[in-house]
C-alpha cells in the first residue's frame, strides 16, 4: 500500500469514528437506546473487513502449517478453569474514584485523569485509595441463585486450549512441538473502555498456543515473534507504524516468563495490538493440579515424559481492524480545491472488491449481468444512484479498490472502464476478461 503523505494521515479519531458510523463499518451497540459503553457493532462493511482479517489469520496460522490445529470452544467453561488459570485471584486492575467529578479511573493510567472535569475548576484531584477490581464478567447458569451457579464469560480464549490440550493432541495425532489455535469472543469488564474499539468490554481474540519441549522455548519464541511481525507487515500497514516492545520484568503477567508486545502507532499513541508470551508450564501444571489429570506427554525425541512449555501469540481482532482503518484512512487534496476521503485498504482485505456502476439507469440490464457474474466470486456492489463522481467518492470511502463503469460505448465495444482507487487511473477492459483481471489484482498480495 502506498503510504499517505504525513499531512493526510489520520490525526483525530473522531474523523474515523464518524466515517465508520456513516459508512456502516462500526457503530455503537444498541444505538437506539443511546449505546452501551464498551460494546460495538460491525455493520455490512465492518463484518466483511473483520472476516477477511480472521480468514487471513486462520490461513497463515492454521491451514498453511502442519503443526497447528484449529479449535472452536464454548465461551462459558467450568468455573474451576478460572480458578486454575489464576484469573479469579489475579485478573484485576487497580481502580480509583475521583470524589470531585465522580469519574472512575485505572490507578495505573492516571494520565487519563486529564479528562477529569474537576481539573477545570481546581487543579486538585480527590482520589479514593486504589481498590482491586476483578475484570471477569459473571453470569449464572440454570434457575438456581446459589453461589455454585456462578460462571464467567471467558476473559481470554486460550484457557480452553489448555483444558482441551490432551484430546486435541490425541485426535489430531500430533507430537511435540505443535500448536492449537482459535478465534473467538472474550469479555473483560474494563474500568474505562475508550479509544473507540481499542478497549472494549466484548472483543475478539485470535490466539495460538504452541506446546514445546522446555529445550525449545527460546527458538520457538523467536520463531513466533518473527512470524507474527511478518503477518502484520503483510496486512499492508505502514511499517513505520509498527514496532515490538519487550515487557519489563515488573509488567509481566502472572503467568508470563517473557513477553513482547507488537504495537501500532495509533493517533492516540503507540499501543499493543498483539502479545507474544512465554507462558512456561503455568497453565498445564495448574490445570493438571486442579483437575487431577496428568497433562504430561511423551517427548518423541527423548522419550521422556514432559509437561510442555507454552509459547502464546494473542492478537486482538478488533484492535487490528482499528489499526488497519487508521492506517488506511487519508484525506487527499485534489486539483481544483476539491478533496476526497479514501481508505487505502489492501485489496485482499477490503470489504468490497469492486463496484459496478452503470452510467445511466437505462444500462441496468447489461451492468447487472456483469455484477451477477462478479458476485459469484467476490463481495461486490452495484450502484446506479447519483452522478458518477459521487459514486466514486462513496466507494473511495468504503475502500473499494476497483470501480467498473458500464457506459453507452460498452454496448458497442464490449468493454467497461476500470478505475483504480488509489491512483484514480482508468483503463478500458473487455467485459469477458474482468474476472481474470480482478483476480490477478486481488490475489497479488495474499
Ligand atoms: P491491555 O494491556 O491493553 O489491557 P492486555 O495485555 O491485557 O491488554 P492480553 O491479555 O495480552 O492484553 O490480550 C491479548 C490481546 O487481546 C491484546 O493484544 C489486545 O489486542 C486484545 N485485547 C485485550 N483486551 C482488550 C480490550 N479490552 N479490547 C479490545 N481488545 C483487547
Amino acid at each position: 500500500m502506498a503510504s499517505p503523505t504525513p499531512d493526510t494521515r489520520l490525526e483525530r479519531m473522531d474523523d474515523l469514528v464518524s466515517l465508520c458510523a456513516r459508512r456502516g463499518f462500526i457503530f455503537a451497540s444498541s444505538e437506539i437506546y443511546g449505546g452501551i459503553n464498551g460494546f460495538w457493532d460491525y455493520g455490512p462493511l465492518g463484518v466483511e473487513l473483520k472476516n477477511n482479517l480472521k480468514a487471513r489469520w486462520w490461513q497463515r496460522v492454521v491451514r498453511e502449517r502442519d503443526d497447528v490445529e484449529g479449535l472452536d470452544s464454548s465461551i462459558i467453561c467450568h468455573p474451576r478453569t478460572w480458578e486454575a488459570s489464576g484469573h479469579v485471584e489475579h485478573f484485576s486492575d487497580p481502580m480509583v474514584d475521583c470524589r470531585a467529578c465522580k469519574k472512575r479511573f485505572r490507578a495505573d493510567q492516571l494520565g487519563d485523569a486529564g479528562k477529569c472535569s474537576a481539573r477545570e475548576g481546581s487543579s486538585e484531584h480527590d482520589f479514593t485509595e486504589p481498590r482491586n477490581f476483578n475484570l471477569m464478567l459473571q453470569t449464572r447458569i440454570g434457575a438456581s441463585e446459589e453461589a455454585a451457579s456462578v460462571a464467567y464469560l471467558r476473559a481470554e480464549t486460550c484457557q480452553s486450549i489448555f483444558t482441551d490440550f490432551k484430546r486435541v493432541r490425541e485426535v489430531a495425532r500430533q507430537k511435540l512441538p505443535f500448536g492449537i489455535a482459535q478465534i473467538g469472543k472474550a469479555f473483560r469488564n474494563e474500568i474505562n473502555p475508550r479509544n473507540f474499539t481499542f478497549r472494549s468490554r466484548e472483543f475478539e481474540q485470535a490466539e495460538m498456543e504452541f506446546f514445546c519441549h522446555p529445550s525449545g522455548r527460546e527458538q520457538w519464541f523467536a520463531h513466533w515473534l518473527d512470524e507474527r511481525m511478518r503477518f502484520h507487515k503483510e496486512l499492508g500497514v505502514d511499517e513505520a507504524n509498527l514496532r515490538t516492545r519487550p515487557h519489563e520484568q515488573d509488567e509481566l503477567a502472572h503467568y508470563a516468563n517473557q513477553a513482547v508486545d507488537v504495537e501500532y502507532r495509533f493517533p492516540f499513541g503507540w499501543q499493543e495490538i498483539e502479545g507474544i508470551h512465554d507462558r512456561g508450564d503455568w497453565d498445564l501444571s495448574r490445570h493438571g493440579e486442579y483437575s487431577g489429570k496428568d497433562l504430561a506427554v511423551t517427548d518423541p525425541d527423548s522419550k521422556e515424559r514432559v509437561l510442555p512449555l507454552v509459547i502464546e501469540t494473542s492478537v486482538g481482532v478488533d484492535r487490528t481492524c482499528l489499526a488497519l482503518l487508521c492506517d488506511a484512512y487519508c484525506v487527499e487534496e485534489l486539483e481544483g480545491g476539491d478533496s476526497r476521503t479514501v481508505l487505502r485498504l489492501d485489496p485482499a482485505l477490503a470489504p468490497l472488491k469492486a463496484a459496478v456502476l452503470p452510467l445511466s439507469k437505462k444500462l441496468a440490464d447489461p451492468a447487472r449481468r456483469l455484477y451477477r457474474e462478479l458476485q459469484r466470486h467476490w463481495n461486490v456492489f452495484y450502484d446506479d444512484a447519483g452522478n458518477i463522481g459521487r459514486r466514486y467518492r462513496r466507494q473511495d470511502e468504503a475502500g473499494t479498490p476497483f470501480c467498473l463503469t458500464y457506459d453507452f460505448e460498452s454496448e458497442d465495444d464490449g468493454q467497461v472502464t476500470a478505475r483504480e482507487r488509489d491512483a484514480m487511473t482508468q483503463i478500458r477492459l473487455p467485459i469477458e476478461g474482468v474476472v481474470v483481471w480482478l483476480r490477478e489484482r486481488l490475489e497479488a498480495r495474499a
